[in-house]
């Protein structure tokens, strides 16, 4: 059987593109491979953008928000009537076990295209500011959003199709066009949105994905290209401060959602069976690549032996495994990259002096699976806080636990860190809860729980961790501009 082409889609058509290069899509569960991805060159992210611009001028710029509402809602059924094709696609590229990306990852995707449809629809304009005038009478100042124009879309791979329309849902809602360019470790789901977009009635060009690398490919002549009027990111921290400078030679505006070393503060009266499973979930889910995850856990010290354990017995209760198998829990990391990446952190924590409490390394899988991008969830402790595992991103099925015996220095540990994505904060003392809450330093703080995501509600980072928030009406600031229109009456 040929190996399927993975193509551009611009201005409502699969293009091979112009620039005769290919790259290889493998998956991580074997490194078998799944998918030719035909690379967009300078001519190809040119055409990509020239549509978008057009497709503002079109039918779509001229569309309210009710008559793009029934749209994106027809992209969210489309989507949903096409999941086997979604699941299909996105397992290839990730590895993730069948269930989550079946009942979270491709439903939570058509889910954002309704909400931000939706909040669209229930956005209002404020009532009129009334300014006296000098000679008598007076103006009236109407605020006015219009769209921001052609918005870069900029994606990584641990959430492919999540990602992408969590960026792609808002920018339609508010009436932009887009050009996406997902990950080359993840083209796949993303390029299946060409199809569900012509299926929908969306005009051609309102969509357009282009294929390639970060710099010196289609993810930077993305960013450089002059018709881009702003740029939604998500990924590295350092590739977002790239971003950023080249975006900067045009004043684009910037979005960016990077990388975080998120703590998890554990109080001795927590709820102890439901913090251990919390802690386990942020740690592990979807093999660690999560940029919401726990990789730092700071336990106070009575009940450091007992969390320890219960959390030593989750990690090693997941299975890994084949993403069909029923039994399998946990998938392989994205890309064999990604895990020497992962490993050298497994070596470096040994150097630095960590305990290991459970894993350290590669799991011994059945021949089918050995070529894949295994490792075992790993749990450290023993480390000093300036370590460079406790301190850098890893983005795997590891943390670092460390205990501590007073609320301050928890919080101090907790905010030594030049991230600030997410923090978790477990305790049954509900003032207490609420006062660590408001002195940890992230953006999204979550009390006896984890990853709990109303698309409502404010995301983004402090420091290294972002610029700007995203979800709810917060995405309706970045996605577009508001003019001031003062009519004298
Ligand atoms: P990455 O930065 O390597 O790549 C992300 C995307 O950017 C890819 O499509 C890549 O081709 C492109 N890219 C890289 N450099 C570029 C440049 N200079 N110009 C234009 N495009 C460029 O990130 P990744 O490894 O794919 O993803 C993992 C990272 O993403 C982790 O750090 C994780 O924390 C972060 N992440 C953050 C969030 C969040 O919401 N804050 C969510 C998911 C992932």
């Amino acid at each position: 059987m040929s190996t399927p082409p993975i193509l551009n889609f611009i201005d409502g058509h699969y293009t091979e593109g112009t620039s005769g290069r290919t790259f290889e899509d493998r998956s991580p569960v074997d490194n078998r491979l799944v998918g030719i991805v035909h690379e967009a060159g300078p001519a190809e992210v040119d055409a990509a953008v020239t549509a978008a611009k057009q497709a503002l001028e079109g039918p779509w710029g001229r569309m309210n928000s009710t008559e793009r509402a029934a749209l994106l809602n027809r992209v969210a059924d489309l989507i949903m009537e096409q999941k086997d094709a979604f699941i299909a696609a996105e397992i290839n590229d990730t590895g993730k076990p069948y269930g989550p990306t079946a009942q979270g990852e491709i439903p939570r995707s058509a889910d954002q295209f309704r909400v931000f449809a939706q909040i669209m629809l229930d956005e209002r304009a404020p009532e009129p500011i009334e300014t006296p005038l000098p000679r008598g009478g007076r103006a009236l100042n109407y605020e006015k959003r219009v769209p921001k124009g052609v918005i870069a879309t900029i994606c990584p791979w641990n959430l492919p199709l999540i990602m992408a329309t969590w960026k792609l849902a808002p920018a339609l809602a508010c009436g932009n066009t887009v050009v996406i360019k997902p990950s080359e470790e993840t083209p796949a789901s993303v390029t299946l949105l060409g199809k569900v977009m012509n299926e929908a009635g969306i005009p051609p060009g309102v969509v357009n994905v282009v294929h390639g690398f970060g710099v010196g490919s289609a993810g930077q002549l993305l960013v450089q290209h002059k018709g881009v009027d702003a740029v939604t990111f998500t990924g590295e921290t350092g590739s977002g401060a790239a971003i950023m400078q080249d975006a900067a030679r045009d004043l684009k505006d910037v979005s960016l959602e990077l990388g975080g070393k998120n703590p998890a503060l554990i109080f001795a009266d927590c709820d102890l069976e439901k913090a251990i499973q919390g802690t386990a979930m942020s740690a592990f889910h979807n093999c660690g690549q999560v940029c919401l995850g726990t990789e730092r856990v700071y336990v106070e010290r009575s009940i450091f032996p007992a969390f320890v354990e219960g959390l030593k017995q989750q990690a090693e209760g997941l299975r890994p495994g084949s993403p069909f198998d029923k039994e399998t829990t946990l998938g392989p990391l994205s890309s064999l990259k990604h895990r020497d990446k992962a490993l050298t952190y497994m070596q470096k924590a040994v150097e630095e002096g960590a305990e290991v409490i459970t894993g350290g390394g590669v799991p011994e899988m059945p021949s089918e699976l050995v070529d894949g991008a295994w490792v075992q969830p790993t749990i450290w402790t023993g480390l000093p806080e300036t370590s460079a595992v406790v301190q850098e991103e890893i983005f795997g099925p590891f943390c670092h636990v460390q205990p501590f015996d007073a609320e301050d220095e928890a919080i101090a540990m907790a905010n030594n860190t030049e991230y600030g994505l997410a923090a978790a904060v477990w305790s049954q003392d509900k003032e207490k809860a609420g006062r660590v809450a408001n002195q940890l330093k992230a953006g999204v703080i979550w009390v006896n729980g984890w990853m709990i995501r109303d698309l409502r509600t404010p995301f983004g980072g402090f420091n290294k961790s972002g610029i700007g928030r995203e979800g709810g009406r917060h995405s309706l600031e970045f996605y577009t501009e508001i003019k001031n229109i003062c009519v004298v009456q």
